[in-house]
């Protein structure tokens, strides 16, 4: 007897009491869309595969130098209709909604508009729930069905099926590129030039590191500079930026052995970026739940990295050990805890121990934040 229902995100949209609800015709939207009902304020909602949280902080840290009152939300913690309860509660001028949106929030949309809608990259991720890559991805495009001339798609063209959506789409949409000198901001020598080449930031200088970060600088600079903001609101904002807890968090440095805290990498193509960044001798910890992710397309990567040891843990610990076969000496451990101590066991000073499990927490942990938060308590334990 509902007239409408709004959904939980961890919901999936074939489950037995969504068909029930459907074939008893309740109309179902999800709590993005419901949200987007009650306010008229400009939306930037980004979505991707990795980078989104990254890309939503920087944006944040722009926007708010001159909309003061813009707001995270979405994914990334309080509801978008938290915020939007509160702004009708209380009227709110300046401010901007920054969304971060995941593929699972895309699921029941119906007329949600962004004004700008920002895309970081397509790698597979999900596929336990979405049925496979094209189902993951035509869920990802959900995000643009209703956009207009007047709203703008911020796509990485260095993205393979980013650039084959884009390229020749007829929305206006604007790419960022490591390799493309075309694009509003281009990068040469770790430093981001505008269009005019005057060198707008030296990118050894940000706290975020890695080239994956570089990707992420560009799609919030690219998407703010669409917006109509400054290059100097942009500038100030990335120099600003601290790094974020959990994705690549230096976490102590014990006898000459450095522990990092990536316990936000919860698919392949994240493993791939942080084995990538760092150049010391790597021991890597690999595991949790399996999302349905292929652990052998981490074999040419490996080969190519400074990766000495793995050590898998968790649910999905032996079929992750299976699918690595001797590409690296590699372990296989209970849980995180005996995981950690054998990476302890195992390092030398100028080694890098990695919390990069490559897979969803939920085996051990209620989420990836708890899953952090215990690595560096047992990091700290040894020190
Ligand atoms: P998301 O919100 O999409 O999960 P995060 O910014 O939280 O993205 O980062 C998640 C993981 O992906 C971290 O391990 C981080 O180091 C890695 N990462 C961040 N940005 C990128 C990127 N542009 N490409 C690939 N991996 C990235």
């Amino acid at each position: 007897d509902a007239d409408l229902w709004i959904i939980s995100p961890g919901i999936p949209k074939n489950s037995d009491i969504i068909l029930k609800a459907q074939s008893k015709k309740i109309p179902i939207v999800s709590e993005l869309e419901f949200a987007s009902w009650f306010t008229k304020k400009p939306i930037i909602s980004v979505t991707g595969s990795n980078g989104k949280t990254t890309t939503c902080y920087i944006l944040y840290e722009i926007f708010k130098s001159k909309y003061n009152n813009s707001v995270l939300a979405g994914n990334i913690g309080t509801p978008f209709s938290e915020y939007v309860l509160e702004e009708i509660l209380k009227p709110i001028q300046d401010r901007v909604y920054i969304l971060e949106v995941s593929s699972f929030q895309l699921e029941f949309i119906k007329h949600f508009k962004p004004n700008l809608a920002v895309y970081t990259n397509i790698s597979p991720d999900h596929l336990d729930r979405h049925l496979n890559m094209n189902e993951y991805i035509s869920m990802k495009m959900e995000l643009i069905k209703n956009l207009d001339e007047f709203n703008y798609v911020i796509y990485n063209s260095d993205d393979k099926v980013l650039s084959e959506k884009f390229e020749k789409s007829n929305l206006p949409s604007v790419p960022f590129s490591l390799n493309n000198s075309k694009s509003l901001f281009s990068i040469k020598n770790d430093k981001i030039y505008n269009k005019s080449n005057e060198n707008l930031i030296d990118l050894k200088e940000s706290s975020l590191k890695g080239f994956h970060n570089y990707l992420n600088i560009l799609a919030a600079a690219t998407s703010s500079k669409v917006y109509g903001i400054a290059d100097k609101n942009i500038k100030k904002a990335i120099y600003s930026m601290k790094s974020i807890e959990h994705r690549q968090e230096i976490v102590q440095k014990i006898d000459e052995v450095e522990y990092i805290n990536d316990s936000k990498s919860t698919n392949i193509e994240s493993v791939i970026v942080a084995i990538k960044t760092f150049k010391k001798p790597i021991i890597l910890l690999l595991g949790g739940f399996n999302k349905g992710s292929n652990f052998q397309l981490l074999l040419p990567h490996i080969k190519k990295s400074s990766l000495k040891h793995i050590i898998c843990y968790g649910e999905s610990g032996e079929q992750i050990i299976t699918a690595l076969g001797d590409a690296v000496r590699s372990f296989l451990e209970e849980g995180l805890h005996s995981a950690v101590i054998k990476a302890q066991k195992l390092a030398i000073p100028g080694d890098i121990v990695l919390l990069s499990p490559g897979c969803a927490s939920y085996d051990e942990f209620e989420n990836f934040e708890k899953r952090g938060e215990f690595f560096k308590k047992i990091v700290n334990k040894i020190s």
